[in-house]
């Protein structure tokens, strides 16, 4: 008895889970910086097979946002409540998606998802749509078959995509009330093959934009010039090779275990060959290890632009892009770290390891207010790919594993 029949229950929704994840993945749901319509129609439908489970209690915390036609992002909270009320079960799952990117890389029409062979394809079955039908449909079989041993809050949220500021971070700035410090907080939201990781940590990130500015003009004349790519080319050189030198600490608990240090974009600068360019734009990408100074980092950087100055005669200009400072892990023994990794034991029989990771997800507007989210779910890692797909297998033991912790 007991979880046997909640599992047996999740079993026999195969199908009509499967057939809600097509559902909701033929509409698409991208943000209007992604040049979409939001989230609404797609958020209607969400909202219908919720509703349908008689939440106890339902916030909707819709974003105003002008450029879309409803003119808001919405924002679902439903909580059941359990036997201890003391805590809430957060399971926060997003509704947008991203683009499918070109359309000759997909087999079918992305927003008409395909169901094959154990398999459901198309944009959004995997990000995030996987986690929206589990965390429902893991509620529904705990209502029909037991009790919530807690209370229990299904999150769906807009615009994670496109920076949450229309989603999750509009809604804990709104209501900070409904997230408790003893609250479990899951997002899954990213995972691996086998289910094994459970991401509590992350890395300081850090973006600069490097501005190097010369003096344009003839190629035959350099004597006369300064070549902006050449300095570029140089700085770029140097910057890899001194930031991994000076900052190659490693810390065994992340993956990758040392900072990394990307050159990434770099924008074009003249059109013509016979032309010395006189600007050009280069970006660092850095993940960095939280022990690391950032300031430090940045340093590095401006000692290595005054070198380039000095030795090419041209103006460098640091500035920083985007800079995120890690907030404080969640607990290797937080409680919600701890259910999740016994829940994860008894249904896919694989033990866990907590793991910090180098890019970040929505659990840190959680832990940046000193809330503990985990980040664990078990997918085939095909988010913003072509031919995104999920099995439906991982669909119903990802199910079973929230059901697990609802009890
Ligand atoms: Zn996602």
């Amino acid at each position: 008895m007991g979880f046997q029949d909640t599992a047996r229950r999740i079993d026999g929704y195969a199908d009509a889970c499967t057939d809600f994840l097509v559902r909701i993945c033929s509409i698409p749901a991208l943000g209007p910086e992604n040049q979409g319509d939001g989230e609404m129609a797609k958020y209607e439908v969400v909202r219908r097979e919720v509703m349908a489970l008689a939440p106890d209690r339902v916030e909707e915390i819709h974003a105003p946002d002008e450029r879309v036609p409803d003119r808001v992002r919405p924002n679902l909270m439903a909580i059941f409540n359990g036997k201890d009320s003391s805590r809430t079960l957060w399971i926060l799952a997003h509704i947008d998606v991203v683009p499918p990117g070109e359309l000759r890389l997909w087999s079918h029409d992305p927003f008409e998802p395909v169901v094959r062979d154990g398999f459901i394809s198309g944009r959004g079955v995997e990000d995030n749509g996987q986690a929206v039908a589990a965390s429902i449909f893991a509620a529904r079989a705990i209502k029909e078959t037991a009790t919530f041993g807690l209370n229990v809050g299904l999150a769906l949220v807009s615009d994670e995509e496109t920076g949450s500021l229309y989603g999750l971070d509009y809604v804990l700035r709104q209501r900070p009330d409904l997230f408790g410090a003893d609250d479990l907080i899951i997002v899954p939201d990213a995972g691996n093959k086998d289910g094994d990781v459970i991401e509590i940590a992350e890395k300081h990130l850090l973006q600069v934009k490097f501005t190097v500015r010369g003096i344009q003009g003839h190629a035959s004349r350099p004597d006369k010039h300064r070549n902006s790519l050449r300095a570029a080319a140089n700085l770029i050189v140097e910057l890899d090779d001194a930031l991994h030198r000076k900052f190659s600490t490693q810390n065994q608990f992340f993956s990758p275990p040392e900072s990394t240090f990307e050159p990434t974009r770099k924008e074009a600068n003249v059109p013509n060959v016979n032309t010395i360019p006189g600007e050009d734009i280069f970006f660092f990408d850095s993940r960095i290890l939280p022990d690391v100074d950032i300031s430090q980092v940045i340093a590095e950087m401006e000692q290595a632009a005054r070198a380039a100055k000095d030795r090419f005669g041209v103006e460098v200009a640091v500035e920083e892009f985007l800079r995120s400072e890690s907030p404080n892990p969640t607990p290797a023994d937080a409680p919600v770290v701890v259910a999740l990794a016994a829940a994860v034991q008894e249904i896919y029989g694989v033990q866990t390891r907590p793991q910090g990771i180098g890019g970040q997800t929505v659990a840190t507007f959680f832990r940046k207010r000193g809330l503990y989210a985990a980040v664990w779910e078990k997918i085939l890692q095909t988010a913003h790919a072509p031919n995104e797909r999920v099995t439906i297998e991982n669909l119903v033991g990802n199910t079973k594993v929230f059901a697990k912790m609802m009890l």
